[in-house]
């Protein structure tokens, strides 16, 4: 699928996100993936699977787990393109308003040889070799819709799939969204991501517009706050240099 639609629902000159080249990359053996773990409308976990020059991409609500009982929803959303899996930072507004963290990536193989027909049929077996997650997958298209306006927002089909671990050695009831939470790319969580990126996006975004941006990025921040339970600071604003003490004479 071509990444009009991405780019449509998006104003790069608004927007760090990756704009997506128009030539796909060439062809290689390995393929890359990755999971994000988005803080938008509701927490999320996207996970992407490099294919065909795009990343085909699932938003998982709950996260994968490692225990292969435990079917997780993966609505299925609209390509990305393949620079977008390496990013990390802040969508300031609009669709996907929020923070990015590169919770996993690494490369998959698929396990069948028609990937095209895998999708068709809705049942797709792969095997995933990141940071966090690894070993064989399936992607399964149940009936129905996902039930999540939020992510059938997201584009795409919004066809529901479900995400399962199938016992392998890498499987097992080890919670891994709580065990490993932070980012493979920072290694920080959502704040550190937030504040890092800060500076960056006010010098580079912060045009006309900056009145809209700026309510956009207040309710981020507040979204971070609350789900991390601290205060953010900007490291933009420097600490105010404490004044020189007077060296006092020592009282002997
Ligand atoms: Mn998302």
């Amino acid at each position: 699928m071509a990444l009009e639609e991405y780019r449509a629902k998006r104003d790069f000159t608004r927007s760090p996100e990756p704009r997506g080249a128009d030539r796909p990359r060439q062809a290689k053996r390995t393929r890359f993936f990755c999971v994000q773990k988005h803080l938008a409308s509701r927490l999320h976990y996207d996970l992407r699977l490099e294919h065909n020059g795009v990343l085909l991409s699932w938003a998982v609500p709950k996260g994968p787990s490692l225990d292969p009982a435990d079917k997780r929803l993966a609505v299925h959303v609209e390509d990305h393109p393949l620079e977008y899996g390496e990013f990390e930072g802040i969508i300031p507004e609009g669709y996907g308003a929020g923070v990015v963290m590169l919770w996993d990536r690494g490369t998959w193989e698929p396990e069948v040889d028609d990937v095209e027909a895998a999708l068709v049929k809705g049942d797709l077996k792969v095997t995933l070799d990141g940071y966090k997650l690894k070993g064989s997958w399936v992607l399964v298209r149940t009936r129905g819709y996902g039930g999540r306006p939020a992510a059938r927002d997201e584009g795409g089909s919004g066809e529901s799939w479900l995400l399962i671990k199938h016992r392998d050695e890498w499987s097992g009831a080890l919670d891994i969204t709580t065990f490993a939470p932070l980012s493979v790319k920072s290694g920080g969580d959502f704040a550190d991501i937030l504040t890092a990126e800060l500076p960056a996006f006010w010098t580079s975004h912060a045009g006309p517009e900056r009145g809209d941006l700026a309510a956009s990025l207040a309710g981020i921040v507040a979204k971070v706050e609350k789900l991390h339970g601290r205060p953010l600071t900007a490291p933009s604003a420097p600490e105010p240099r404490p004044a020189p003490r007077k060296t006092r004479t020592p009282s002997r």
